[in-house]
């Protein structure tokens, strides 16, 4: 499946389905393994993956980073990809418009990648992918079965990185929540003592970044 990927990344680089054509410097598709039987969902794209055209570059997708490398995984071992595409201006949230006018992308990358265990990463993801108004708070860290891109899949709702950045008591249940992913992939893993120690450390010391999470609308 991994070349029709790549032919529909082509395709999705020149979207012009919404305005934020006009205002992205690029189209942010997604990254990772095509095959990945573990793929996370984020938002949308901020002002670094913007640049570099990949997403969950910035200071959440080095948290990503740690509490991947944390249950034995890297970025490599799974896809990554948002509910936008473009980077909605000022990182602003994404309007009801643009998620429909670019669903059809995710739903598509979800059919080519055929993944097992689906990670939503905050409110945006969850409800699309649920199909359910209710929010992160009440569902994160319970699995539901759905039916993605016309598979079954298992949907683990999660606390958004960047809203774990702000808040220590929410890191804390993302790391827990995070925990869970081997058991739901069917993996038994030994975890790096390098990778541990560094967990621990972002758990210690969470970094601070600049905009109230309850302003990014992640809760
Ligand atoms: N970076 C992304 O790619 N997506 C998010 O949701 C946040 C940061």
């Amino acid at each position: 499946m991994s070349d029709l990927l790549a032919a529909y990344e082509d395709e999705a680089l020149g979207c012009t389905r919404c305005p934020l054509a006009a205002t992205r410097t690029q189209v942010v598709f997604g990254s990772g393994d095509p095959n990945a039987q573990l793929m996370f969902v984020g938002e949308a794209p901020g002002f670094h993956e913007d640049q570099q055209g990949v997403p969950f570059v910035g200071q959440a997708g080095k948290l990503l980073e740690t509490l991947l490398n944390g249950i034995g995984l890297s970025r490599t071992d799974v896809y990554i990809a948002n509910v936008l595409k473009c980077r909605p201006p000022g990182n602003r949230d994404p309007q009801p418009e643009e998620i429909e006018a670019c669903e059809s992308h995710l739903f598509r990358q979800i059919e080519l990648i055929r993944p097992t265990l689906v990670a939503t990463l905050g409110n945006f993801a969850t409800k699309l992918l649920s199909g359910k108004p209710t929010g992160i708070t009440r569902v994160h860290g319970m699995p539901q079965q759905v039916t993605l891109g016309g598979n079954a899949v298992t949907l683990y709702p999660l606390y958004h990185p960047a809203a774990a950045l702000y808040t220590r008591s929410m890191l804390s249940v993302l790391e827990e929540d995070f925990r869970r992913i081997p058991e739901l992939l069917g993996l038994t893993t030994v975890v790096p003592e390098q990778a541990a120690f560094e967990l621990e450390q972002a758990l210690e010391e969470p970094e601070h970044p600049l905009e109230p999470a309850v302003q990014l609308g992640l809760f």
